[in-house]
């Protein structure tokens, strides 16, 4: 078949057939058609037309993914799209009053770096939020969480681009229904989005929240009664840098399981079983259970098989040493949740994106 289309005629440089094991966190080797960075929104939605063009020459769909820092997400094959790195930058202050400030950052600006840019500014609120890798832009997909706070507390607005027509759409709060490891764009509107911008509106008086008990625990053993923002966001520094394993030395994607919920009344007969099970009550009456608790006492801590692994310092973090392909990982990850149903009764779902071709 002649092509009308070809990848020269792409506004944005784009690379063919990538190894994508250095830009996932999880090192898995998994090779993609297409990769092409973007830096601006105007070359985002020409990248996105000229991908509706191929689409429509080559008369067949061109898969997409978009990708942060690859730290939330399993490739389980080979990719045979077109991969878009979300490389979007800028910070800007939008307006202030006594009490709050309005700031926004782009899609690609990384996380980390965005955190401990607001609290040295004196913008407060993303303390606990420090050390989670990856981009501004990915934070609200999963409404990003630790350490008692989430993204939707400081949350303002989102821009993102329409997938299907270019365009240029903003999302308030209620738009986004964020919900615990959870938003719109996991559900409903799961792949019509990019998302290209980030607006927050943080404290400028200090307003710390330090009563998650790891936080509590460390503070106290520092003999610091009453932290600043500063030293409440060095603290949770701390304390992930000497439990979570660092990916670009031990490669993984964080808590690979959600903690599940379950009912009063299972967790009461769960409870008579297990008299030291952890469990958070929330507010619908459903118990937040610690996956990391359930996996840990089932025994997998520190196991290993094929080059991937459960980490040894904290359960609800696999591992891939041996930077294996995405199917070892996910038999793993599968053989932890018939094992966990079995003795619990009680599911496991993924927490990363999972992308199977
Ligand atoms: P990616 O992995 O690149 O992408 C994740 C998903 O979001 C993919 O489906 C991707 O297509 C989509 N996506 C990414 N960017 C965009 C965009 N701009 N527009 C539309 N879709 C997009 N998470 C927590 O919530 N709390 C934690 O404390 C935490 N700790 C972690 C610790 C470690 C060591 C690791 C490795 C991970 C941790 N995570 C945590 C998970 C992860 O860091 C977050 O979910 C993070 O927000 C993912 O960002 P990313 O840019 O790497 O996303
Ligand atoms: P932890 O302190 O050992 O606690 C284990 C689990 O118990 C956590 O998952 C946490 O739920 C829950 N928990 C603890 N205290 C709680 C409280 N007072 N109220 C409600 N729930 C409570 O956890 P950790 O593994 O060291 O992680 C510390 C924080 O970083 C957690 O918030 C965790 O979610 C976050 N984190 C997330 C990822 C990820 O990839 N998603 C990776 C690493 C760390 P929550 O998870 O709901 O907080």
């Amino acid at each position: 078949m002649t092509e009308h289309w070809s990848p020269d005629d792409c506004p944005s440089t784009l690379q063919q057939d990538v190894d994508l094991g250095s830009l996932n966190t999880l090192a898995i080797p998994a090779r993609c058609r297409y990769l092409a960075r973007v830096n601006c929104v105007a070359e985002l939605q020409a990248l996105l037309e000229w991908r509706r063009q191929y689409e429509r020459d080559q008369q067949r769909e061109l898969p997409l993914l978009i990708l942060g820092g690859g730290s939330n997400l399993v490739l389980s094959s080979d990719f045979p799209g077109l991969v878009i790195s979300m490389g979007i930058l800028g910070r800007e202050l939008l307006g202030e009053d006594e009490n709050s400030a309005l700031l926004r950052a782009g899609g690609g600006e990384n996380w980390h770096q965005w955190v401990q840019y607001c609290v040295e500014s004196g913008y407060f609120g993303l303390e606990n939020l420090g050390l989670i890798p990856g981009t501004v832009g990915a934070a609200p997909i999963q409404n990003i969480g630790a350490y008692g706070v989430e993204l939707k507390d400081c949350f303002e607005s989102l821009t993102a681009v329409e997938i299907s027509s270019g365009d240029e759409v903003t999302f308030n709060s209620a738009a986004c229904r964020f919900a615990y490891r959870d938003s719109v764009f996991k559900q409903e509107l799961l792949d019509r989005f990019i998302i290209t911008s980030v607006t927050f509106r943080l404290h400028r008086h200090p307003d710390v929240r330090a009563d998650y008990p790891a936080l509590q625990q460390y503070l106290a053993g520092q003999g610091v009664g009453q932290p600043s923002p500063q030293q409440l966001f060095e603290a949770v520094c701390a304390i992930r840098s000497s439990k979570l394993p660092d990916p670009a030395q031990i490669p993984n994607a964080g808590s690979f399981f959600k903690n599940p919920l379950v009912g009063a009344g299972d967790f009461a007969r769960l409870q008579q079983e297990y008299d030291d099970i952890v469990g958070y009550p929330q507010a619908d009456g459903q118990v937040k259970l610690a996956a990391g608790w359930l996996i840990d006492r089932a025994g997998w801590r520190g196991y290993r098989l094929d080059g991937v692994g459960v980490h040894d310092k904290q359960a609800l973090v696999l591992v891939n040493p041996g930077h294996a392909a995405g199917n070892t990982l996910l038999q793993l990850a599968q053989r932890i949740q018939d094992d966990i149903r079995q003795r619990y009764r009680v599911g496991l779902e993924i927490e990363p994106r999972v992308y199977a071709y």
